[in-house]
């Protein structure tokens, strides 16, 4: 089966046509399809891996995680297995005016604050978490858990005693510090490391809601108990992981998460595991999905979608330096912090590629042609789900839209794009740099790279060294009120799981070195 073929037919399966972006979460596609069929030195990503929106079916060559019901964006990830194995708009990007923020004064962002960082504010070591802790079991070093589980009006209480010891301050210094090897002078977040500290365990947090669900799990709030602070922990199920042939791809997050650090990128502090499940700690981002807020206004303003640009620029653009591709641009994995900037979550399908890559990767809407072509392809792909990303900003739907998987594929690869009759000139003039299937044509991949898309007049407005300061004034401040607030993102129902097994009798600890 060719791979325009292999992608259509993973679209069917998940039921693409079903419900569109316009109200739900998009299907990601990830098949080593083509990079299995070709030679091993092209790459050897492995496994098919495909999110569609939520509407509670499953089919054959597809599985779903507990059923999950969004309140409001009705979200489902479905996997197909492989083959073989706001606020109103302002003209222009300005700096905020002075004491802009103290009047809102949001709480700090967890940001360079590791969970284990001193204690400011201890708190009790009985909690009134989704994730209690009453019972004892085995000792696992300094701590006890039981493994049951009382489950109350679909929330889920674990209990996990935890004979806690208080972390000695020695071990509490992971913080950034200024590194040599990475002075990048375009990346004001990327002259830091973070600090060699303890491994971080789950009886460190509170584990709270689900944030937010990807495909092998979902994002916990979760409450240091250390610092009190607020941070996002991703449960991912390795049992799926496996089965599913993903092992690499979710190694490949974390990997590749540890070596970024930048304002627009969200931060990594660590992974473990315990005997079913893999969890990263992330900096919480309170603001919730770009998605939802677009979603609610239908679209933005030219000089919102201008800010959101701006900043999602400046992170592809330090992706690229390191030779990342990143490959999920979305509205949906473009989280807002506190005071309404950008932090790209989802490394889940961000690879290294120095050069060339094969593997099918991304969500339909925002596939490149060239990945559809199956060619063989580059960083531009990044570059043209930006212009994607522009256009569903302005428009309010994404530039190729079509309920028959085909039809859609067909629109990407013949470029057809319906422009609104109110469309700005200038802004169409920056897409058909961004979206056009010539390579040699498309913004960002020619010789000045990502100089001709910030250079475009339609960005002419624009301090580009502001918004690498995160002074740039945001378009909407997202409505929080204190740390671990989480309104601004959807409710869902409490998963039927159980954290913190460790009796070690997991055969698949060893798969998974990156956690
Ligand atoms: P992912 O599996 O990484 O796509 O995450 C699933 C969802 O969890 C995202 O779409 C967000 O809604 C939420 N989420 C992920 N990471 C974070 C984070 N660091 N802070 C807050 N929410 C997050």
């Amino acid at each position: 089966m060719d791979m325009i073929s292999k992608g259509v037919e993973l679209l069917r399966l998940g039921s693409f046509s079903k419900s569109s972006r316009h109200s739900s979460k998009p299907p990601s596609i990830c098949s080593s399809y083509s990079a299995e069929s070709r030679s091993s030195s092209q790459g050897t990503e492995s496994g098919t891996h495909l999110r569609t929106p939520s509407n509670g079916s499953a089919f054959a060559a597809s599985f779903s995680i507990t059923p999950i019901e969004d309140s409001q964006l009705n979200k489902q990830k479905i996997i197909d297995t492989p083959p073989s194995p706001a606020e109103s708009d302002h003209e222009r990007l300005s700096p905020p005016p002075p004491n802009r923020f103290n009047t809102f004064n949001p709480p700090p962002s967890p940001t360079h604050a590791s969970p284990l960082s001193p204690l400011p504010r201890p708190i009790q070591e009985k909690s009134e978490s989704y994730f209690d802790q009453p019972t004892t079991a085995h000792d696992n070093h300094n701590k006890s858990i039981d493994h049951s589980q009382h489950i109350n009006n679909n929330s889920i209480h674990h209990s996990h005693h935890l004979n806690h010891h208080p972390v000695p301050s020695k071990h509490t210094h992971a913080i950034f510090t200024p590194s040599s090897n990475n002075n990048n002078s375009n990346n004001t977040g990327g002259g830091r490391r973070r600090r060699k500290h303890r491994k971080l365990q789950l009886n460190d947090f509170i584990l709270k809601e689900t944030l937010g669900t990807g495909s092998f799990g979902r994002v916990h709030l979760a409450q240091s108990k250390i610092n009190g602070k607020h941070y996002a922990v991703k449960a991912l199920n390795k049992h799926d992981v496996v089965r599913l042939k993903q092992v690499e791809h979710i190694n490949n997050e974390p990997t590749i998460l540890r070596d970024v650090a930048h304002p627009f990128l969200v931060t990594l502090w660590d992974t473990f595991q315990d005997d079913s499940h893999l969890f990263m700690v992330m900096d919480y981002v309170p603001g919730g999905e770009l998605f939802r807020i677009l979603r609610k206004q239908k679209k933005f303003s030219e000089s919102a979608a201008r800010f959101y640009a701006a900043e999602v620029i400046l992170a592809l653009e330090y992706l690229h330096e390191r030779d990342i591709i990143y490959r999920d641009l979305k509205p949906e994995n473009i989280l807002l912090d506190a005071k309404g900037h950008v932090k790209l979550t989802d490394f889940g399908f961000a690879k290294r590629v120095p050069d060339i890559t094969w593997t099918v990767c991304g969500t339909p809407d925002y596939l490149a042609p060239e990945i559809i072509r199956s060619k063989g392809y580059s960083k531009a792909v990044d570059w043209w789900s930006l212009g994607v990303l522009i256009y569903e900003m302005l428009v309010g739907e994404p530039p190729f839209v079509d309920k028959n998987p085909v039809g859609l594929y067909e629109k990407i690869l013949d470029c057809r794009i319906p422009w609104p009759k109110d469309f700005s000139p200038v802004a169409k003039d920056l897409l058909l740099g961004l979206l056009t299937p010539d390579l040699s044509r498309r913004y960002g991949n020619l010789k000045n790279g990502s100089a001709d898309i910030k250079m475009h007049p339609w960005f002419a407005d624009v301090d580009w060294e502001l918004v690498a300061r995160r002074q740039a004034k945001p378009p909407f401040v997202p409505d929080i009120e204190g740390d671990g607030d989480s309104n601004c993102f959807a409710q869902y129902k409490e998963p039927n799981v159980s954290y913190g097994r460790q009796l070690n009798d997991d055969p698949h600890r060893a798969k998974f070195p990156a956690f």
